[in-house]
């Protein structure tokens, strides 16, 4: 039985999502913000996440974002509450897999549904699993880092999210603040330090010179940037 979980906030919808989705034999857990959706992909798998993007706490655009951070398979169905072209575009670009323009046709919205969840049981490892540049290559599902001669280390998982966050936006810069809601999360309150600790072990592993890097840049006083 797969499970989907469903974030909106307008809870004349999401009843309706949830009766209909129970009826067609889903499993279904429903969730009013960002944030409280976040938390529990965060601790169970679902198999399919749908998302509105006006949502309060975190919006739907930011929550597709911090999930694809961890997690490329799950599929992500968006759902736009106007006909706003740039919504579909913030939506795709995040990481979402399909969009829907709100008032939806309920059966559309289940045979989109279906779809998604056949193409992810059947979908191969894909290569933006991985991501070369210089010597390097880094392998977002194993955590492992490898150069021509093989593996040299494994990240943390916190390394690979914040790594993917800066590589994601190759060229530009991510702000510290952006980078404490991204990769710790919305209740945590790191200093900055803690950010700058985490570029320090990334010189060390990716730069030849730690000291001049031409990878990792900080941006006093503003963020970080990554160059291949
Ligand atoms: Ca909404």
């Amino acid at each position: 039985m797969s499970r989907i979980c469903v974030v909106e906030d307008e809870v004349s919808i999401s009843e309706l999502l949830e009766i209909n989705l129970r009826l067609e034999g889903y499993e279904c857990e429903v969730f009013a913000d960002g944030k409280a959706a976040l938390e529990a992909i965060e601790s169970r798998k679902f198999d399919l996440i749908l998302l509105d993007i006006m949502l309060p706490l975190v919006d739907g655009i930011n929550v597709c974002e911090i999930i694809r951070l961890k997690d490329n398979e799950t599929p992500i169905l968006m759902l736009t509450a106007k006909n706003s072209s740039q919504d579909r575009i913030d939506g795709l670009k995040a990481g979402a897999d399909d969009y829907l323009v709100k008032p939806f046709n309920l059966e559309e919205l289940l045979l989109r549904i279906e779809k998604l969840l056949k193409r992810s049981g059947s979908k191969p490892v894909v290569s933006f699993n991985e991501f070369s540049f210089g010597q390097f290559t880094i392998n977002f599902l194993t955590y492992e880092v490898r150069n021509s001669k093989g593996p040299i280390t494994t990240l943390s998982k916190r390394q690979i999210m914040l790594i993917k966050l800066l590589i994601d936006r190759q060229g530009q810069v991510v702000s510290r603040q952006e980078i404490l809601e991204k990769v710790w999360g919305f209740d945590v309150y790191p200093t900055t330090r803690t950010i700058d600790n985490y570029i320090v072990e990334f010189r060390k592993i990716f730069e030849s010179n730690p000291k001049h890097p031409v990878h990792f840049y900080s941006i006093r006083g503003v963020g970080y940037k990554f160059m291949a």
